[in-house]
C-alpha cells in the first residue's frame, strides 16, 4: 500500500490511525456483531456513540453548557440558508463581511430571507486579505454578523475576530475547526462542516447559544430548526450515523495527541515551514498579506502558467497530490489540515526546493 500526501482542500486525508481503527471495527463494533454502518440510530450501542461524539467534541473545544452542540446534514451549504432562518429573527437583518466565495454564497443566500447588508469586502484584492472592521460598521440591530473565519480558497484566516459589541458573531469555521483553540463564548453561533479536519463528508456540526435558539422563521423546515434538532441530541431523524462515529474517532485523536493546543503547535510548525519557504524562494511567492495566512489553506504561485501546470504535474507523480489551485484563482494550493503529517510538508517543500533549482 502507497498512500499519498494528499493536500485537497476536502474531503481530505483524516488521521492514518483512524482510518485503522476504523477498518478493525468495520466488520463488527465493539461485541455487538455488527458494523456501525448497520446500527439502529435508536440502539443503545450508538447511542453510546454520538454521546460521547458530543461530549469529546465538547471537552476538546471547551463548549459551555449553554451552548447546544448538533449534528446534522447538508453541508456547509445548507447552514448558509439555515443561519438566517434561524436568527434573523429580531430585526430580518444581518451584517455579512464578504471574505471569499463561501462568505459571499453565505450572503446571497441570507439575501432570500431578510435584509443581509455587506458591512466590508476583500473583493478589491481578490481576497488576499481579511478587511478590518469596527462596531460602527455594523448596524445596531442587525441580528447577528457573519464571517467566513477561514477562506479555503484564497486562503486567510481571521486572526483578530471583528469588535461586534452585543451583536450575536456567528463564523463557518468549516476548514479550520479543530486546528487551533477558539474562544467558542465569542461567538453566538459556529458551524463546519466534516470533510476538512473532522470526518468523511456528509455531516455538519453546529454549536449555538442556547438561548439564540427556538424562534426560527415560520418558514423553516423541521429539519433545519436548530432548536429541534438541539432538543432531540442531533437524532430527530435518522442521523448521519457512520461520519458521526468516524468524528468520534477524530475527536479521540485529537485527544490523544494532547488537545487542541498540541495539534495546534504542530499546525504551526507545519505551516512555518511552508510559508518560510515562499518566503525566501525566488520562484514561488505566497498570495495572501502574512497577517492574515491561514494555517490551513496555503495558495501559492509562480509567474508562469505553463511552469505551475509543470508543478503540479510533477508533484503528483511524486506522491504529492491535489495540489492545484481552486479553478476560480488557478496556480497552487496546499491544503494542510491537521491530519497531514509534519513529513508531508516537508516533502513538499523540498519538491519544491528541487524543482526550483531544475526549472530555474
Ligand atoms: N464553507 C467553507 C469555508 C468551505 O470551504 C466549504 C466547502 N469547501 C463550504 C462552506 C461548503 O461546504 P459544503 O460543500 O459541505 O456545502
Amino acid at each position: 500500500m502507497a498512500r499519498v500526501f494528499n493536500f485537497s482542500a476536502g474531503p481530505s486525508m483524516l488521521p492514518l490511525s483512524v482510518l485503522k481503527q476504523a477498518q478493525a471495527e468495520l466488520l463488527e463494533y465493539g461485541s455487538t456483531g455488527q458494523s456501525v454502518m448497520e446500527m439502529s440510530h435508536r440502539s443503545k450501542a450508538y447511542q453510546q456513540i454520538i454521546e460521547t461524539a458530543e461530549a469529546d467534541l465538547r471537552e476538546i473545544m471547551g463548549i459551555p453548557d449553554t451552548y447546544d452542540v448538533i449534528f446534522t446534514q447538508g453541508g456547509g451549504f445548507t447552514q448558509f440558508a439555515a443561519v438566517p432562518m434561524n436568527l434573523m429573527n429580531k430585526n430580518r437583518k444581518a451584517d455579512y463581511i464578504i471574505t471569499g466565495q463561501w462568505a459571499k454564497k453565505a450572503f446571497e443566500e441570507a439575501g432570500k430571507y431578510g435584509d443581509a447588508r455587506a458591512a466590508a469586502s476583500s473583493a478589491d484584492k481578490t481576497f488576499t486579505y481579511i478587511p478590518k472592521t469596527c462596531r460602527s460598521d455594523f448596524r445596531d440591530d442587525a441580528d447577528y454578523v457573519y464571517i467566513c473565519m477561514n477562506n479555503t480558497i484564497y486562503g486567510t484566516k481571521y486572526n483578530v475576530l471583528p469588535d461586534t459589541g452585543d451583536i450575536p458573531l456567528v463564523a463557518d469555521i468549516s476548514s479550520c475547526m479543530l486546528s487551533e483553540p477558539l474562544d467558542v463564548t465569542r461567538f453566538g453561533l459556529l458551524f463546519g462542516g466534516a470533510q476538512k479536519n473532522v470526518a468523511p463528508a456528509g455531516v455538519v456540526m453546529v454549536i449555538a447559544r442556547r438561548d439564540l435558539l427556538g424562534n426560527a422563521m415560520d418558514i423553516t423546515p423541521t429539519m433545519l430548526d436548530y432548536k429541534i434538532q438541539a432538543d432531540a441530541h442531533s437524532l430527530f431523524n435518522t442521523p448521519p450515523c457512520y461520519n458521526i462515529y468516524m468524528a468520534g474517532l477524530v475527536f479521540k485523536w485529537i485527544k490523544d495527541q494532547g488537545g487542541v493546543q498540541a495539534v495546534y503547535e504542530n499546525n504551526l510548525k507545519k505551516a512555518d515551514l511552508l510559508y518560510g519557504f515562499l518566503d525566501n524562494s525566488k520562484m514561488f511567492r505566497g498570495t495572501v498579506v502574512k497577517e492574515d495566512r491561514s494555517l490551513m489553506n496555503v495558495p501559492f504561485v509562480t509567474d508562469s502558467d505553463e511552469l505551475n501546470k509543470k508543478f503540479v504535474a510533477e508533484a503528483e507523480a511524486a506522491g504529492l497530490v491535489n495540489l492545484k489551485g481552486h479553478r476560480t484563482v488557478g496556480g497552487m494550493r496546499a491544503s494542510i489540515y491537521n491530519a497531514m503529517p509534519y513529513e508531508g510538508v516537508k516533502s513538499l517543500v523540498e519538491f519544491m526546493d528541487k524543482f526550483e533549482k531544475e526549472n530555474a
